[in-house]
């Protein structure tokens, strides 16, 4: 069969995107050709209004189309408590369990020495700036329950306590080597609440 060059590209881009394997993007590539062409127009828009309009907060570092994000910025947020996620989706996580009333800080990823991920790879700097005032009590590290998540939250706790700064962890009971991600809010909520001292 000849290859029709439009429909090849459109399966390669789909192929690129993560979970995405070669039926899925074949199948997704033809969906895209059957819809209306408004639609396949809005598709498109969407992706590049995101991309042109979606930035970082450049308090916390969480994914925002203003800065300060709105999080930062709302009344009655405590700011003198930080919780220290992996992820932007790590914030949606603590924030659907509403008792989290502090602000946040994300790394954009962990320390992995086999990736070759180290402290400036990760927004490691702009954390211990926020200290600098001195008005920040506790700094709550939630990174992900695995090898690399542990060892962020152990390597930051090394660098904010001679700061004076209370550091504590979650709790375990999430389930280990998960991602805070997927975590049902009980457990987070539950993890939160028994957090400990490092
Ligand atoms: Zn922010």
């Amino acid at each position: 069969m000849k290859r029709i060059e439009p429909l090849a590209r459109l399966i390669e881009h789909f192929k690129a995107l993560p979970g995405i394997g070669s039926k899925t993007a074949v199948r997704l590539a033809y969906h895209v050709l059957d819809m209306d062409a408004d639609k396949a127009k809005e598709l498109a828009a969407a992706i590049v209004n995101a991309k042109e309009k979606i930035g970082y907060c450049r308090t916390c570092f969480n994914l925002s189309d203003e800065d300060p994000c709105i999080i930062c910025k709302a009344a009655g947020r405590d700011h003198t408590v930080i919780c220290v996620v992996e992820q932007p989706q790590d914030v949606d996580a603590v924030e659907r369990m509403r008792d989290f009333r502090g602000v946040y800080h994300v790394l954009h990823g962990a320390l992995s020495p086999l990736e070759g991920i180290g402290p400036d790879n990760l927004r490691v700097k702009e954390l211990l700036a926020r200290m600098q005032d001195g008005s920040v009590k506790e700094v709550i590290m939630a990174t992900n329950p695995n090898v690399e998540g542990e060892a962020t939250a152990m390597y930051l706790a090394r660098l904010l306590k001679p700061l004076g700064v209370k550091v504590t962890r979650i709790a375990h009971g999430l389930p280990v080597g998960g991602d805070l991600e997927y975590a049902d809010e009980v457990t987070l909520s539950r993890a939160m609440e028994n957090r400990i001292e490092l």
